[in-house]
């Protein structure tokens, strides 16, 4: 009798001993399943990603070469839900798959500088005090960079309104986090580059817009000049006007310049078919005509980064100056995010397009492990009857009889 008892508790500790064993495999499953989904999936795409070759003069070695060129990461739209409109859920996974793309390509492309197109956050025009200090620490939290990597971030219409949304009180904000107002040079490895205000190019003569236009209007002033230095042109009017690199500058811009609609556009992340022929609302959707040919007749820029359409597109002003509409960097606005890696030096330029993972993959990825795992379950509690069992069964039956 008491053998019987002590084989039964043998019985019982070895029962509980491969549940835990099978409950142990299945954690792993589960976790490794999580950290591919949510971490290295990251690493495996974006290490795809390489910086474009750009010329430069033929002597030159590597070391020179790296010291020349300019690498720039340019995204958009990163619209970071606010308390309002934003689900708790939504921003949570939304700001995770953000901050793990843009660490990681840090870490893996190391870029000189990155420039954000606007719409930073998603409700920085209505967003209260207290709302737009928190979205910022987040902002500042999923954005952190090294020292070697400066990040420049262009205003758009979600930061501070539309043109009509817009008050000195929403710009001072943003201006005090971002150093952003009405337009802004930064000149780096001799590339001139010109952020630019588009909401407040409305050309109305608001507060705004007429500081905004002024403040354009003196940067052109001083990129000509440089231009003119350079080919010892003298100018009374430029002789107290600090000296630039004499190189077309790029233009950095939330809204695109005015086109009318985005039935030209064409690649896997432009606007969807049934989008693409919406006539585009100028001032809304894109800056105005009067307004594009300001920024074209005061800059001559060599390209033109913008952003607010959410989708790809390449546009070629005036038959030779490029502008390259950049998509959204976030999964809730598109399957298939990116960003622009630019190989620029003073006179040429270079551009990649990064691809993000596919959310629609990671989504597959996630499906198939629950259904292994559910596979895996329903097969430890032997409720499925796979065919070995089943001929296991026949085998015995046979041999009994
Ligand atoms: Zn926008």
């Amino acid at each position: 009798m008491a053998m019987m008892r002590s084989d039964l508790g043998i019985m019982k500790i070895l029962h509980l001993k491969k549940r835990g064993c099978f409950l142990l495999k299945l954690l792993c499953l589960v976790v490794l399943v999580l950290i591919f989904c949510e971490f290295l999936v990251y690493y495996v795409v974006i290490f795809q990603c390489h910086w474009p070759e750009v010329k430069i003069e033929a002597h030159r070695s590597s070391k020179q070469y790296s010291a020349s060129v300019l690498k720039a990461m340019f995204l958009s739209d990163t619209h970071l839900l606010g308390e309002i409109k934003g689900h708790w859920l939504d921003k949570l996974r939304r700001e995770w798959q953000m901050e793990r793309a843009f660490q990681t390509a840090l870490s893996l492309l190391e870029p000189d500088i990155v420039f954000i197109l606007g719409d930073i956050f998603d409700e920085g025009k209505w967003s209260s005090s207290q709302a737009w200090e928190d979205d910022v620490r987040r902002f500042q939290k999923m954005f952190r960079h090294p020292v070697r990597t400066e990040l420049m971030v262009v205003v758009g219409n979600h930061d501070i309104g539309f043109h009509y949304e817009m008050t000195t009180y929403k710009i001072k904000r943003f201006a005090k986090v971002f150093n952003f107002t009405s337009g802004k040079l930064i000149t780096r490895k001799g590339v001139n580059f010109v952020m630019v205000n588009s909401v407040a190019l409305e050309g109305d003569g608001c507060t705004v817009c007429s500081r905004a236009e002024a403040k354009l209007m003196k940067l052109s002033h001083k990129l000509n000049c440089s231009h003119q230095q350079e080919q010892n042109h003298s100018n009374k009017r430029c002789s107290d006007v600090e000296q630039l690199p004499a190189s077309e500058p790029i233009l950095l811009q939330h809204y695109p310049l005015y086109r009318r609609s985005d039935a030209d556009c064409t690649g896997e992340d432009s606007a969807l078919s049934e989008e693409k022929y919406i006539p585009f609302k100028e001032k809304y959707d894109v800056l105005s005509r009067e307004a594009s040919q300001k920024l074209l007749w005061w800059f001559h820029p060599r390209l033109i980064l913008s952003g607010h359409t959410h989708s790809a597109c390449e546009v070629l002003h005036n038959g030779k100056i490029p502008e390259i509409s950049v998509p959204s960097f976030s999964w809730r606005n598109r399957n298939n995010p990116s960003f622009i890696m630019g190989s620029i030096t003073p006179t040429d330029f270079s551009l990649y397009k990064c691809f993000l993972p596919l959310e629609s993959r990671v989504v597959t990825i996630y499906c198939i492990a629950g259904a292994l795992l559910g596979v895996l379950i329903l097969a430890h509690l032997q409720l499925l009857n796979p065919p070995f069992y089943f001929a296991q069964h026949l085998i015995r039956k046979h041999k009994a009889v």
